[in-house]
């Protein structure tokens, strides 16, 4: 089949790069020149795991193209998918801005020739897809056309399994057309078994929200229990195991840390809050585990000044960790953007090691100090603080880094090490939801 997929960001390249792997014919469109302009270089602005691999293999077999414009490409397509962002509105009132959205809606219409099924990827509000149909339609009173509903799921970081192998695959249609057009697209996976959601447009809509706020839900839930956890010297990775084992509830997602981050929940809790008010509607959980998650992240900041001895201020702390999650560098509302701007506030140094988001935190976060290194970074330094999990963090020389730091105070915001181990080599250990030791 013939696809054309607007906006080539995180979902958009690997939906496109993934489609092609299926064995479709894709051409990715994006109005960022300079991100075609790499991606014809066969250089991936982004880092995701294997995308490069993927992306090269589909471009040499030529079933993957790059474009600034919508022709070629859309005229073409039997499916066009829009996978523009759908960032927070600026106004700052939880809205999802949804002005990317409906400007690809605008500019892909004239192209549309024969029937096309215009797919909504991004993340939108119940109610987007009518406004789009009804967006392409003054655009092209001629045009020939549905639009649907197919929300991703992808993790970043692990993109390609995802896309690849999905729990499932949600579609929201009003026209049996529509829906074995989409099928045709995602026939492979129909090969492997996977589930498919055939349901109503605004049900697809909703359902992606739903998902993403249920899941900062058992964040927010986990990490109140951590904090309990502390006060009664109690574990929370063993209440997470004793509750996760059970299969009613699950293991995923029972991590306590630093709080939620990244390019979704913030935005899809806020924006799941905006649905609901718009309805007259009170959706009290989802406005808890935002409060929870904004508290939890100060709490952070309290926990490092505490572990300083009080204060911060002229101290030099390590950060070990930006992204707001291993294996990629998006620093999206990553939790490292509040706590270590509090702690700049206070009046410390910072000395920072991220293995893939340095350059993008040099932007937003320019007085702290860039290291090689993780040792690096811990040279000379009062405390260190983890603050993602990435892999070279999990085995890190321990004793490299107590000889590198000033006072060996080590806080670790992913429970990545284990408080015995860390008191028998020296350090002061403090985690989130374990008893602080040494
Ligand atoms: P992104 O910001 O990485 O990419 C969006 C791209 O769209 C950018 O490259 C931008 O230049 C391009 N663009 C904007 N307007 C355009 C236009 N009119 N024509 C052509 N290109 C245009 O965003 P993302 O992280 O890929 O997210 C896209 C959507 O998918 C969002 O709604 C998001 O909520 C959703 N989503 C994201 C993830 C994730 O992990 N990032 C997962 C699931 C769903």
């Amino acid at each position: 089949m013939r696809i054309a997929v607007i906006g080539t960001g995180y979902v958009g390249l690997v939906s496109g790069a993934c489609f092609a792997e299926f064995g479709h014919e894709v051409t990715c469109i994006d109005n960022d020149e300079a991100k075609i302009a790499r991606l014809e270089q066969r250089e991936i602005p982004i880092y995701e795991p294997g995308l490069d691999v993927l992306v090269k293999k589909n471009l040499e077999a030529n079933r993957l193209v790059f474009s600034t414009g919508y022709s070629p490409g859309v005229p073409e397509a039997e499916v066009v998918f829009i996978a523009v962002g759908t960032p927070a509105s600026r106004r700052g009132d939880g809205y999802a801005d949804l002005s990317f959205v409906y400007d690809a809606a605008r500019q892909l219409a004239p192209f549309l020739s024969d029937y096309t099924v215009v797919v909504n990827k991004s993340t939108v509000p119940v109610g987007t897809a009518r406004q789009v149909a009804r967006i392409m339609s003054e655009a092209n009173p001629t045009a020939t056309f549905d639009v649907a509903s197919n929300p991703e799921f992808l993790r970043e970081g692990a993109a390609i399994n995802d896309f690849m192998h999905p729990d499932r695959v949600v579609i929201g249609v009003d026209s049996t057309r529509a829906e074995e057009v989409l099928k045709a697209v995602y026939r492979p996976l129909y090969l492997i078994e996977t589930p498919f959601v055939i349901t109503s447009i605004e049900t697809a809509e909703l359902t992606k929200y739903a998902a993403n706020a249920f899941l900062a839900t058992k964040i927010s839930f986990i990490n109140e229990v951590a904090n309990i956890c502390e006060e009664i010297g109690a574990d929370v990775q063993d209440v997470a195991k004793g509750m996760g084992l059970d299969g009613r509830i699950g293991k995923k997602f029972l991590h306590a840390g630093p709080g939620y981050g990244g390019s979704c929940f913030p935005k899809d809790t806020h924006a799941l809050l905006r649905i609901a008010q718009e309805n007259g509607v009170t959706c009290r959980i989802v406005e808890a585990v935002v409060e929870v998650n904004a508290a939890q992240k100060a709490r952070m900041a309290r926990k490092i000044r505490k572990a300083l001895g009080g204060d911060e201020g002229g101290k030099t702390i390590a950060v070990l960790g930006l992204a707001f999650k291993p294996e990629t560098d998006d620093l999206r509302d990553a939790p490292a953007l509040t706590i270590l701007s509090t702690l700049l506030e206070h009046g410390a140094r910072l000395r920072a090691h991220d293995p893939q988001a340095m350059p993008e935190a040099a932007k937003v976060l320019p007085g702290v100090k860039y290291c090689s290194s993780p040792y690096e970074a811990c040279e000379g330094a009062d405390a260190v603080v983890l603050l993602t999990e990435w892999n070279e963090y999990r085995a890190l020389d321990l004793m490299r880094i107590k000889q590198s730091l000033k006072q060996p105070i080590f806080i670790d915001l992913r429970n990545v090490y284990r408080p015995k181990a860390m008191a028998q080599l020296g350090f002061a250990y403090h985690s989130v939801g374990r008893v602080k030791v040494g």
